[in-house]
C-alpha cells in the first residue's frame, strides 16, 4: 500500500508519496532524487547567524524547483534558547518567500500556536500552512482550520487519547498524516486513524491522496 507521508526526515525515502524535509545543507550535500518531493527551510533549531543571509539567498535560488513543494519546516519554538524575536524574523523571511512562490509552509510550532496564528493574520498570508506534529485540542485544530490551514498527525496519535478524540471529530479533508522521525510507524498511524474514523485503510489513503494533491499542488 502507498501511504502518503506529509512530512518525513527520512532522506533515504525516494518515493513521490512523501514530502521529505531538507535543510539547505542537506540539499547542497545530496541534491534531489528524481521522482521525489521535498520541503526546504530553515528550522528554528538550526538558525545560524553566521550563515543566515546566505541560507536565505540559497532558499530563494532553490525554492522554485518543482520538486520542492513546500517551505519548511520552519516556525517558532518557545523551548529553545534562541531569542524569540530572532526566530520570528527568520520565520517571517520564509513567509515572504512562500507567498512569492505560491507554496505551502510546513510549520514547526512549539508552545507558539497563538503567536503563529497571529503572524498569519498580520501578513494576510494566502498560502496554506501545515501545523506538523499536531497534538492539540479540537478547539485549537478548528481555530487553525478556520484560517484555511491544516494540521498534520504523526506518532502522537498512537498514545494520546486526547488527540484520538480530536481526530474523531475532524473532517477527513482537514488533516494530513506524517511519519516525521519515525518512517517505520507510518502503517500503524494509518491503521489507528482508520479505526478512529471507522473506515478502511484504503479509504483513508484515498482521502489522504486528495489532501496531499490539494495542499501540495500535485496530481498523483
Ligand atoms: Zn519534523
Amino acid at each position: 500500500m502507498k501511504f502518503f507521508d506529509a512530512h518525513t526526515h527520512n532522506t533515504s525515502t525516494a518515493n513521490k508519496f512523501a514530502v521529505v524535509n531538507l535543510t539547505i545543507k542537506d540539499l547542497k550535500n545530496s541534491g534531489l532524487k528524481p521522482n521525489s518531493f521535498y520541503s526546504l527551510g530553515i528550522h528554528p533549531w538550526y538558525i545560524d547567524e553566521k550563515t543566515l543571509s546566505r541560507d536565505i539567498d540559497d532558499m530563494q535560488t532553490f525554492i522554485s524547483n518543482p520538486q520542492i513543494v513546500a517551505i519548511g519546516e520552519c516556525g517558532l519554538d518557545k523551548l529553545i534558547k534562541l531569542d524569540f524575536k530572532k526566530q520570528i524574523a527568520v520565520f517571517e523571511q520564509q513567509i515572504v518567500i512562500a507567498e512569492k512562490v505560491n507554496k505551502p509552509i510546513v510549520l514547526h510550532t512549539v508552545r507558539s500556536y497563538q503567536e503563529t496564528i497571529a503572524i498569519k493574520r498580520k501578513y494576510k498570508a494566502k498560502q496554506k500552512w501545515i501545523y506538523h506534529g499536531f497534538a492539540g485540542s479540537y478547539e485549537l485544530a478548528m481555530q487553525i482550520i478556520a484560517m484555511g490551514d491544516f494540521i498534520s498527525i504523526g506518532t502522537s496519535v498512537l498514545k494520546s487519547p486526547k488527540l484520538q478524540q480530536t481526530i474523531a471529530q475532524l473532517k477527513m479533508e482537514h488533516f494530513l498524516i506524517e511519519s516525521d522521525e519515525h518512517s517505520d510507524q507510518l502503517p500503524s498511524i494509518y491503521s489507528i486513524i482508520a479505526k478512529i474514523k471507522q473506515c478502511s485503510i484504503e479509504f483513508l489513503i484515498a482521502q489522504q491522496r486528495n489532501n496531499f494533491n490539494r495542499i501540495f499542488n500535485l496530481d498523483l
